[in-house]
Order: structure tokens, then C-alpha cells, then sequence
């Protein structure tokens, strides 16, 4: 006999969650049944997807179902279903030995203090069967396999077995030794509010194994043989007696001397506890805001009602209904790459077909769940036709149209359109960056702070309806915070000016700028780059030509001390308090845009160099700082002093510009030197412990600029 058992140990976070499942206390455990049943509506979906393509499939039996057989008796309750079951290797890898991404990252989100109802959004809902049972034994059966049972007391291993003693032709039946103290869950009607509560919207029947009782009349010499018999009488399934009922034709003398009884007979019978059709092919106004909760949350295994919801029907050329929906929140996994992207349900005519069906809906909208349930696609569709399909693709075109009017509803209430912003301003500008046909929608729907708004979001609608009237332009400014480009010397002139400049502060708002360039007619431009031209009057104008001759010369100097480090120095009127910034040419990348490359570890550096050469450094005419050096270039242009604080103002204006310094060590002894400067110290006094390095060992400022190997080696 084939009695050979085998042992496996679960992977370690694995058994490490099932030890917090079993160990934690935690009251909500009806949630197991939600999972188990969820779980088992999976491999239906699985075996009914691939009997399209191949109905023989279907020849281990045609009937998809789940069934619940509660057994109080032996602490039992089973959970059958007839889906595409489960090979031996799919038993060891899926139920214990495959550590999935999930699993950790639940465990983590515990401890962060979610819930563990949350457990079916990371994929490790099997393990919640602990929540009731110290035992679970699943036994199943795939086309492809033998039929075998996998049991698990927890502990860290489980065993495997090849199985013959009940086949179940195909597909899996999980049963839950039940813990001593949670023998609620082998009521009747505990099991009934549950699945009513999580299941009701599952699309395959699911069947309760109830008792009933009903009367039997039996004369009062029958009613003793009864008594004696009830005991078989209980497994007896339900056949009507077939007895015609008399008693109508009956006169009431004759009926007294046949003095009959009647007694309660048991029997069991399957009851169908989730009856309601398909809730997309109802009548939207007849449903109800908690139907569509419940049946939002059967979808997605979420814990939470969803935060918006379009329900519609698109009729003529092409037929198909949809329910979408937007999570309140961003699932823990939205932009893992590998992760199935896709969120709609795909159905045919009522049947289901897939559930990651990627052309229905664009990448940047991966955070919308839903269904849709198509009238013209044929049953027997595979991923490979869809792909071409252009039924498909004009009802894609339609769910993008439907998301962007649900998003624009909820922008209709600001205190609402701020909780879904928070949660997905990111795939709204990944839109703006990937969807051309529809930009300027996604455009509209975006919000920024500006310098003006204060706490609030804003759209760039209100950015243009509140433009001076000689402004042109939308100024902008990228940056790693609103703190950093609020107080940066950019925006310094413009805000004095009264121009308002709208802060970008997410990395992804750099290729929004790339891809978005004009609104409603208005150029967005970035304050940091090269070329920043602000409306100005005549009086203004003279000025800044009479400043460019000024101070052409130190621009010169300046550009030699500095040589290849920058492309040129000009004059700037966009500062007000900084005595000089650093910009970046037209289409380099701004300071921000360097940093968010740098920190891409795994990218080519060699497009580093080239995107990031291009700086500009601009100088403030107005400040007193460049007025003495420009006096002090002209009187010595070979000033030893002069080569020094240009270094200095460039580094700093690097910093302050939201660059970052290649060598940090080399200006931070520049700027101790200045304060021994300010301080009065003489640059020979040897320091208080010999084994450091005396200041006079601090290399000459303007040489360590030049050859950064140097200061190495003092190190
Ligand atoms: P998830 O279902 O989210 O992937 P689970 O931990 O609930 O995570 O289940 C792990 C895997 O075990 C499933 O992905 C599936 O492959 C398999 N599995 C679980 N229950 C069943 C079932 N009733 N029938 C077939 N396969 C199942």
C-alpha cells in the first residue's frame, strides 16, 4: 500500500506566521471562512478558464461548486469545492514551502498594528484556517495528478500523502479540526451570517449541509415502531411521503379512531446560501451603497469599503457592463513590477474568463478593481487573442473614460478628492506622463502646493485663474520637499514680485513637467533653468543691460576660476537675498531630476556626466557680496583671495540650488577655514592633540578644487 508519509518543514516566515496566527489573541476569527471560501472560488475560476479552451477538462465533473459540511460530532468542519484541485508539487510549494512576498509583509503590517483580518490582500489567507483549527487536513485531487492529502498541526511541518480511501474526482476538501473553544463556528446559523456577511456575491453556489426535521404522521402502533427506529430514521434523506393526504375526504368521527401521531423525522439537505445574481447585471438604482461595500470587499479581500464606485452599462455597436471601483487606499503592493498588475475581473456573458486581463485597463490605473462582463467576446477568448482584440480595445478606451469621470466627480468635493489624492497622485501623474490622449484630463485632475496656496492642494486651473495679468507662463520648481524649494533663491524674486510658483516635490512630478509642458495655453516653466525670462518694464530692462556690462568682467573671472565646473556665468534678475544660484541649461537635468538619477542604483552613470554637466551660475547684481568682489576683481584680477570665494559662493550656490557636492570633505575644510578666519585664529596654531591633523596641513583652498586626491591623502 501506498501509506508512505512524508515529512516537510514549513519555509520560516511561513511558520513563523502561522505561530502569530495560532498565538495572537484576536477575536475576529470568523474572517478563515471569507478566505477558505475565497480560496476555493480561485480554482474554480481556474479549471472553468481552462475548460474553455478545453472542455475535457471537465470530465472529472461538470458541477462547480463549494460546499461547508459542519460535523459537530467529530469537531469537523469541511470545505469542499470542485475546482482545479492541487498536485502533489502544488501542495508543498503553495501550502508551506514557497515563501511569498506577502507573508513578511503581513507580518510587518501586524506589527504596525493592522489587522488580521487584512491577511487575504497579501496573499497568505490558507494560514487564517489556524485562526479555529489546530489541525487542517486538505485532501485533493488535480487532472494532472493522484490525489493527495496534506495535514499540518502547525508546528512547523506538515505531512504528505498519497490518498485512495474517498475520491473526490476532482478538486479539494479542506477539513478544520475545530479547537475546543471555537465550536461556534459548527453552527448552522454562525456559518449562514458569515457567508451571507463575506461570500454572498461569490459566483459559484455555495451549498450548506443542514439538518432539518419535519413532521411525519404515524398511526399511534406505527409511532412506537418509530420511537425504536429514530435513530436510523436520522440519516434518511428527504423523500416526501408519498401518502395521499386524506384527512380532507375524511369524516372527523373516522379520523378520531384512527388516532394518529405525528413525529419528528431528521434528514439533512444542501441549502444555497448565496442566491443573489451577479450584482453588475442589476439596476444600479436599486442598489444599495452596503451591497456594493459587500460585494467591493468580496472582490478584493479588503477590509475596508471602497471609497468610490461607477456602476454602467455601454450599449449599441458593443455591449458590456461594468462596476469599478477605487480602494480607499493603496494596496502594499502597487508598484511591485512583477506583481500581477491587473485588478478587473474579466467575464463573458456572466461566465468568468480572467482576472489579470491586462489590456482592459492601462498600468497607470492599476489601483482600480472592478469587474466587466462583456456581451460580444466570444467564451473561448485567450490572453494571446485579446491582446488583438478590438472589442477589447474600445472597451478599455471606455473604462479610462468612465475612471477619468469618476476621479472628476470626486474633485467635485475638495475635503473627499484629497483622502483619493493622497492615495493616488502618483498613477494620476504617472497619466499624465504616459496617457497623450488623455493629458490634459489628467492634467486637470493633479494638485500642487504653490507658494501661494499655503496648507491647500491646488489645481493648475486655479494656478491660471489667478496669473498677473503680464504673465505669461506657469513657473514651477522641483525639489526633494516644500520646505527646500520654498525657501530656495529661485523663488525669492518671483514671490517678491508676486508671482506664484507651484512646487513639484514628488520624483515623479520631473517627467510630469518633461511630458506636460503647456496648460490651458500656458507654457509651464521651470524657474530652475537657464533662460528664465519674468515680465519686466522699461526701467527694469535698462537696469539689467546696464548690469550686464558691469559686471561682465567679473562674470569673466569668475568663469576662468571656475573653469570647465560650469558652462557660463551670467547675470540673474530672478534673485533677491542669494547672492548667486546655479541653473541648469534648457534640457539638462534640473537639480532635482540629478538627484533622483544618483539615487538609482542599478542605472548606466554614463548619461550621469552628460545630462548633469550643464550648469549655469547666475550672480545677483544687487548683492553686496558680488559688488565687493567685482570691485576686488577689478582692482587685482589675479587676487588669490577673489579665486578663493568663488570657490566657496559656487559650492555653497550648489547646495543652496539643490545640488549635492562631490567632495563634501573639500568645502567643509574651506568653510572652517573661514571661521577661523571670522574667528580671529591664526591659520598656524597648532591644535590640542598632536595625532590630529594641524590646520596648517589643510591643503591650499584653491590647489584642493583642482586635485581632490590630495585631500585623501592628508585624510
Ligand atoms: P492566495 O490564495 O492569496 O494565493 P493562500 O495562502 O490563500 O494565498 O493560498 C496559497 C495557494 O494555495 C493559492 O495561491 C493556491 O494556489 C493554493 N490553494 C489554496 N486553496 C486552494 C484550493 N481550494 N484549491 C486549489 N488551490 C488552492
Amino acid at each position: 500500500m501506498s501509506e508512505q508519509v512524508e515529512t516537510f518543514a514549513f519555509q520560516a516566515e511561513i511558520a513563523q506566521l502561522m505561530s502569530l496566527i495560532i498565538n495572537t489573541f484576536y477575536s475576529n476569527k470568523e474572517i478563515f471562512l471569507r478566505e477558505l471560501i475565497s480560496n476555493a472560488s480561485d480554482a474554480l475560476d481556474k479549471i472553468r478558464y481552462e475548460s474553455l479552451t478545453d472542455p475535457s477538462k471537465l470530465d472529472s465533473g461538470k458541477e462547480l461548486y463549494i460546499k461547508i459540511i459542519p460535523n459537530k460530532a467529530a469537531g469537523t468542519l469541511t470545505i469542499i469545492d470542485t475546482g482545479i484541485g492541487m498536485t502533489k508539487a502544488d501542495l508543498v510549494n503553495n501550502l508551506g514551502t514557497i515563501a511569498k512576498s506577502g507573508t513578511k509583509a503581513f507580518m510587518e503590517a501586524l506589527q504596525a498594528g493592522a489587522d488580521i483580518s487584512m491577511i487575504g490582500q497579501f496573499g497568505v489567507g490558507f494560514y487564517s484556517a489556524y485562526l479555529v483549527a489546530d489541525k487542517v487536513t486538505v485532501t485533493s485531487k488535480h487532472n494532472d495528478d493522484e490525489q493527495y492529502i496534506w495535514e499540518s498541526s502547525a508546528g512547523g511541518s506538515f505531512t504528505i500523502k498519497s490518498d485512495n480511501t474517498e475520491p473526490l474526482g476532482r478538486g479539494t476538501k479542506i477539513v478544520l479540526h475545530i479547537k475546543e473553544d471555537q465550536t461556534e463556528y459548527l453552527e448552522e446559523s454562525k456559518i449562514k451570517q458569515i457567508v451571507t456577511k463575506h461570500s454572498q456575491f461569490i459566483g459559484y453556489p455555495i451549498k450548506l449541509l443542514v439538518e432539518k426535521e419535519r413532521d411525519q404522521e404515524v398511526s399511534d402502533d406505527e409511532a412506537e415502531d418509530e420511537k425504536k427506529e429514530e435513530k436510523k430514521e436520522e440519516e434518511e434523506k428527504k423523500e416526501e411521503s408519498e401518502e395521499p393526504k386524506i384527512e380532507d375526504v375524511e369524516d372527523e368521527e373516522e379520523k378520531d379512531k384512527k388516532k394518529k401521531k405525528t413525529i419528528k423525522v431528521k434528514y439533512t439537505e444542501d441549502e444555497e446560501l448565496n442566491k443573489t445574481k451577479p450584482i453588475w447585471t442589476r439596476n444600479a438604482d436599486d442598489i444599495s451603497q452596503e451591497e456594493y461595500g459587500e460585494f467591493y470587499k468580496s472582490l478584493t479581500n479588503d477590509w475596508e469599503d471602497h471609497l468610490a464606485v461607477k456602476h454602467f452599462s455601454v450599449e449599441g455597436q458593443l455591449e458590456f457592463r461594468a462596476l469599478l471601483f477605487v480602494p480607499r487606499r493603496v494596496p502594499f503592493d502597487l508598484f511591485e513590477s512583477k506583481k500581477k498588475k491587473n485588478n478587473i475581473k474579466l467575464y463573458v456573458r456572466r461566465v468568468f474568463i480572467m482576472d489579470n486581463c491586462e489590456d482592459l485597463i492601462p498600468d497607470y490605473l492599476n489601483f482600480i478593481r472592478g469587474v466587466v462582463d462583456s456581451e460580444d467576446l466570444p467564451l473561448n477568448i485567450s490572453r494571446e487573442m485579446l491582446q488583438q482584440n478590438k472589442i477589447l480595445k474600445v472597451i478599455r478606451k471606455n473604462i479610462v473614460k468612465k475612471c477619468l469621470e469618476l476621479f472628476e466627480e470626486l474633485a467635485e468635493d475638495k475635503e473627499g478628492y484629497k483622502k483619493f489624492y493622497d492615495q493616488f497622485n502618483k498613477n494620476l501623474k504617472l497619466g499624465v506622463h504616459e496617457d497623450s490622449q488623455n493629458r490634459t484630463k489628467l492634467a486637470e485632475l493633479i494638485r500642487f502646493h504653490t507658494s501661494a496656496s499655503g496648507d491647500e492642494y491646488c489645481s493648475l486651473a486655479d494656478y491660471v485663474s489667478r496669473m498677473k495679468e503680464n504673465q505669461k507662463h506657469i513657473y514651477c520648481i522641483s525639489g526633494e520637499s516644500r520646505e527646500q524649494v520654498a525657501n530656495s533663491a529661485f523663488v525669492e524674486r518671483l514671490k517678491k514680485r508676486g508671482y506664484e510658483v507651484v512646487y513639484m516635490t514628488e520624483p515623479i512630478d520631473e517627467y510630469v513637467i518633461q511630458q506636460l509642458k503647456e496648460f490651458q495655453g500656458k507654457q509651464l516653466v521651470s524657474v530652475t533653468k537657464e533662460g528664465l525670462e519674468l515680465p519686466e518694464d522699461e526701467e527694469e530692462k535698462k537696469k539689467r543691460e546696464d548690469d550686464k556690462v558691469k559686471f561682465e568682467n567679473l562674470c569673466k573671472v569668475m568663469k576662468s576660476v571656475l573653469d570647465n565646473k560650469v558652462e557660463k556665468v551670467v547675470v540673474s534678475h530672478r534673485l533677491v537675498q542669494s547672492p548667486c544660484c546655479i541653473v541648469t541649461s534648457q534640457y539638462g537635468w534640473s537639480a532635482n531630476m540629478e538627484r533622483i538619477m544618483k539615487a538609482q542604483a542599478l542605472r548606466d552613470t554614463s548619461t550621469l556626466g552628460y545630462m548633469a554637466g550643464k550648469k549655469h551660475l547666475e550672480i545677483n547684481p544687487d548683492h553686496p557680496i558680488v559688488e565687493t568682489l567685482r570691485q576686488k576683481a577689478e582692482a587685482d584680477k589675479n587676487d588669490k583671495s577673489v579665486k578663493d570665494l568663488v570657490i566657496l559662493l559656487f559650492e555653497t550656490a550648489l547646495l543652496s540650488s539643490g545640488f549635492s557636492l562631490q567632495e563634501p570633505q573639500v568645502h567643509a575644510s574651506r568653510i572652517y577655514r573661514m571661521i577661523k578666519l571670522g574667528l580671529g585664529i591664526d591659520e598656524d596654531e597648532p591644535m590640542a592633540a598632536d595625532d590630529i591633523p594641524a590646520a596648517g596641513d589643510v591643503p591650499p583652498l584653491v590647489d584642493d578644487a583642482e586635485d581632490a586626491s590630495h585631500m585623501e591623502e592628508v585624510d
